[in-house]
């Protein structure tokens, strides 16, 4: 539990609040309260590194609960686990020895390593703390209340998220595809708009689509309401029988064709593959059209993610290990169930 490990100069150095905090988390009650706190990390000596939610993955020990179940550090603070060195943050191995791991926790860790590995404390910068559902007002008395007699149901979201992240994780697909989709959920892909709102400069100061060249280039907007992502979208929907539906932000429209895929009896670890396809297919066309004057044709995006989703249907386990690309553009549902 949080409060657990949490002493030695560590624990005479945290507020009387903190404390408090902590402590209560030792119990059900106190896991669903502070499970709905987000710490926004500082110099890292504050805050619980697999136990509370600081990243924006959510809180580790739940995004990654078999890595959790091996480490000899549970509730460390984050300043314990790295070192700083000629003014640049190294984790340590968060207190799983690389020699004792499976396959399949390796690849747990490889995909912990990659969320880390853009992240560090701040030095110099106290640990603070905020009730992640009202940014505005802060964290007071009564939703706390609210919270835990539950009379609010704030971890449905967070349930789905999370849900969300663990199909997209144990997908059978390459894994720089797993790391992309990742930063898609997560609006970190350098759009236009984002690269805008850092300061970069355009090469040709041209904010706009490079698909329908109307609206502003968002990562909302060109994957999922531009004219022609859409027409692609609906392309592939009919191919599959699909109800083609609107999409409310990149996960919850990863489950929404998760769901789908499930109806339609697609096999576990396949079932996000068409999902990835589409918004890999969209973002290499992008690239393409501004990088290389690529053409802007819907149809050959289309083919092109129908190619990809014959192509990733082989990742993992095979079902079919001899279907063309012909017979599987036919019937995809059949080779993928
Ligand atoms: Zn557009």
């Amino acid at each position: 539990m949080l409060g657990k490990g949490v002493e030695g100069r560590n624990r005479r150095t945290l507020s009387t609040w903190w404390k408090d905090l902590v402590d209560l988390a030792s119990g059900d009650l106190g896991s669903a309260l502070v499970g709905n706190l987000s710490f926004q990390l500082g110099c890292g000596d504050n805050t619980l590194f697999w136990e509370t939610r600081w990243h924006d993955v959510g809180i580790l020990k739940e995004a990654f609960p078999n890595l959790y179940a091996v480490s000899t550090v549970k509730g460390k603070m984050i300043n314990e686990l790295g070192v700083w060195s000629n003014n640049s943050w190294a984790w340590s191995d968060v207190g799983i020895p690389a020699d004792s791991l499976s396959v399949a926790l390796d690849e747990d860790l490889q995909q912990l390593t990659l969320l880390l590995g853009s992240t560090a404390p701040v030095e110099d910068k106290a640990d603070s703390v905020f009730w992640q559902h009202d940014l505005a007002n802060g964290y007071s008395v009564k939703v706390g209340y609210d919270c835990l007699e539950g009379r609010l149901d704030v971890s449905r979201i967070d349930d789905d998220y999370s849900r969300a992240f663990h199909i997209l994780w144990s997908s059978d697909v390459p894994f720089n595809i797993k790391a992309f989709s990742w930063k898609c959920f997560l609006n970190r892909l350098p759009t236009k708009d984002m690269l805008l709102s850092r300061g970069i400069h355009l090469s040709n100061s041209d904010s706009s689509c490079v698909f329908c060249a109307v609206e502003e280039e968002t990562l909302f907007h060109s994957f999922f309401a531009c004219t022609i992502s859409r027409l692609v979208w609906d392309n592939i929907a009919q191919w599959l029988g699909f109800q083609s539906h609107l999409a409310v932000s990149p996960w919850q429209d990863f489950l929404d064709w998760v769901s789908l895929a499930r109806k339609a009896k697609v096999k576990r670890k396949k079932e996000g593959l068409i999902w990835l396809a589409v918004v890999r297919g969209l973002w290499l066309r992008r690239n393409d059209i501004i990088f290389n004057g690529g053409t802007c044709i819907v149809n050959d995006i289309t083919w092109e993610i129908k190619l990809k989703v014959w192509r990733w249907s082989f990742f993992g386990e095979i079902a079919y290990s001899k279907c063309n690309f012909y017979d599987f553009c036919k019937n995809p549902l059949f080779y993928l169930s």
